[in-house]
């Protein structure tokens, strides 16, 4: 096994199950058994990331709102020495629920989901009603002086309203939109096929995404970290990579990134939680232990770019990709180290998923 960092960079906790909106393609499914985490077990589970030097802390869901103690467990992260982000569909910030993540200065690490420059697009997706609840949400943000982020999910339904959700974006003082591509993971995977975009659709949004980021330039910044894996700039080569950057490039999950969901049970990644991807339950071992024993997390560990195996292992830029999302290639009946066969750059994998949509 290759050596590996003695905490995660980054944790995420999923602090609720409970959502108020029922999207489309929420990625947490239909699962509801078991016993939540309780506040208590929250603040021990911070303790111990804190005792190990995690940096920051993801609070996710379900809704993070919906956890009756959230601004609770969010304090006692910070008063722990961690960074503390969220995730929230909007719905539920109101102008005092603004001002109390402003006061504590929860503004910084805030995304809020937008899939859509008006009703037509956002609520087909995300349910009737909805666009005007989060749009109310994120203008009481800017009013108590928080800029939030806010994340969309490409579809078929929104791709060719992505501009202007740029340009309300713009309007409304939003810092940073960051595009992101539907992952195949729970109530999502039955709609996969039928939602996610082509391959030649991904390709001209990325040509407009770039023109859009250089015209917005000094107002709002743009990502689009997923899909397309190339680096930005072509001149990059492996000699600029040391083998430190080797170790840890590629996907996180594993590497610098641990998610632990609302029953305690750890994975690497939010989008693969399958019983193979369990690398055990803090209930009952603790996450340190969990963390560098677990066989799920060695085997994260071991997917370095000479493992990968297909067409990604003939790209230039596998060393620094390593073979793109896992998750996708599981998705496709693959394993960990198989090919993601959604990179645009895959030809020869993606044959037989999506070349009938090109
Ligand atoms: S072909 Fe594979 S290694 Fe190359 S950029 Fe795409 S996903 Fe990454
Ligand atoms: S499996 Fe895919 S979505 Fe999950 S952390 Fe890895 S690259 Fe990201």
């Amino acid at each position: 096994m290759l050596s590996y960092l003695s905490a995660p960079i980054g944790a995420s906790i999923e602090i609720t199950k409970d959502c108020n909106l029922k999207c489309l393609y929420c990625f947490q499914g239909s699962r509801q058994e078991g016993i939540e985490l309780s506040t208590h077990e929250i603040c021990s589970l911070i303790d111990e990331l804190a005792r190990m030097k995690v940096f920051t802390l993801f609070l996710g869901g379900g809704e993070p709102l919906m956890q009756k103690d959230f601004f609770q467990i969010a304090d006692y992260a910070i008063n722990r020495g961690l960074e503390v982000g969220f995730s929230t569909n909007g719905t539920l910030i109101n102008h005092s629920v603004a001002k109390e993540i402003f006061r504590k200065k929860l503004g910084r690490g805030l995304q809020v989901s937008l899939d859509g420059s008006c009703p037509k697009t956002h609520d087909a997706l995300r349910g009737e009603g909805n666009f005007n609840k989060t749009l109310q949400g994120i203008r009481n943000l800017v009013s108590c002086g928080i800029h939030p982020s806010v994340a969309v999910t490409v579809t078929n339904h929104n791709i060719f309203d992505i501009p202007n959700i740029v340009s309300l974006a713009k309007v409304e003082k939003i810092r940073h939109v960051h595009i992101m591509c539907l992952l195949p993971a729970g109530f999502a995977k039955e709609v996969y096929g039928q939602l996610d975009p082509s391959i030649k659709n991904w390709k001209t949004l990325k040509k407009t995404l770039v023109e859009l980021a250089q015209k917005v330039k000094g107002k709002l910044t743009l990502d689009w970290g997923n899909r397309c894996y190339e680096p930005p700039t072509l001149d990059f080569s492996e000699k600029d990579y040391s083998s430190v950057d080797k170790a840890f490039a590629g996907c996180p999950a594993g590497k610098t990134k641990a998610v632990i969901d609302c029953f305690g049970d750890v994975y690497g990644c939010d989008v693969l939680k399958d019983t193979s991807y369990n690398a055990g339950n803090v209930r009952e071992r603790s996450f340190k232990d969990i963390w560098d024993n677990s066989d799920v997390f060695i085997a994260w560990r071991n997917r370095v770019a000479d493992r990968i195996e297909g067409e990604c292992s003939k790209c230039k830029w596998n060393f620094a990709c390593v073979g793109g999302c896992p998750a996708m290639a599981i998705h496709h009946g693959n394993d960990i180290c198989s090919s993601d066969p959604s990179c645009p750059i895959n030809q020869y994998a993606r044959k037989g998923i999506s070349q009938l949509r090109l």
